[in-house]
């Protein structure tokens, strides 16, 4: 069996090898296994990959577009000394965000903004963050992507998750559902300006739902 990005087997020998979490993290994994929902979380090898990069560039500001509850806000802030601010829309789930980071006692570390990231990121004035972490709705990924850039420090990365979206956007579009359509030429749309900015060294790596990697030069 294999997913359209990695073979299953290959996933759960990567996560076998990975860290076992606690507390709220532990506890937001769990409901979210016995809700049987999607999977709106960073996944344990994208975790990973996130944890190394934050080891390498001790960030002091981190910026997240996309909270949901909170998961990898939280982890982090567990994995470096950084204050992180996270952007969240939906108002319950921003909320359901604030009382987990207050479980972990991380409340004066992780600031919830609550908000569009569209608007909000205009308002950033200066480029004062060492990592910004994309995580919201992946057809917005190419219009955050200016902004983000612009409020990166030099030296900074972007990181940006669900970029293959299952796969589909490496198919041809003729073989993909209509609805994937739009999302697919957003997401090409994305890939290409990374790769082909001048300001940018990108790497897209096909694990989880797919990441990509922008150091800002
Ligand atoms: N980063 C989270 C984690 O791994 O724990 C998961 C984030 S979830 C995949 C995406 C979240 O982004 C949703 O909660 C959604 O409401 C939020 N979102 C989507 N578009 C947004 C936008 N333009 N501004 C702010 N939040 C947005």
């Amino acid at each position: 069996m294999f997913n359209e990005i990695a073979h299953d087997y290959i996933t759960q020998y990567i996560r076998a090898l990975g860290s076992v979490r606690t507390g709220v993290m532990l506890e937001i994994e769990q409901e979210i296994a016995m809700e049987n929902a999607g999977y709106p979380i960073i996944k344990p090898e994208v975790a990973s990959l996130i944890t190394v990069l934050l080891a390498m560039q001790k960030p002091e500001n981190v910026l997240e577009i996309g909270t949901n509850v909170g998961y990898s806000a939280i982890h982090m802030a567990k994995s470096c000394a950084a204050k992180i601010k996270t952007i969240e829309r939906n108002e319950k789930v921003a909320a359901i965000a604030i009382n987990n980071i207050k479980k972990e006692g991380l409340q004066d570390r992780i600031f919830v903004i609550e908000g569009d990231a569209l608007d909000i990121l205009q308002t950033v004035q200066t480029a004062k963050y060492d990592i910004v972490f994309m995580d919201c709705a992946k057809g917005q990924y190419i219009n955050l992507l200016e902004n983000s850039i612009r409020i990166l420090k030099t030296g900074g990365i972007l990181i940006a998750d669900n970029v293959l979206h299952d796969g589909v956007v490496a198919k041809s579009r003729y073989n993909i559902d209509r609805k994937n359509r739009t999302i697919q030429r957003r997401l090409k749309e994305f890939l290409w300006a990374i790769t082909h900015n001048e300001n940018l060294i990108s790497s897209v790596i096909p694990i989880g739902d797919g990441v990509s990697i922008s150091y800002k030069k």
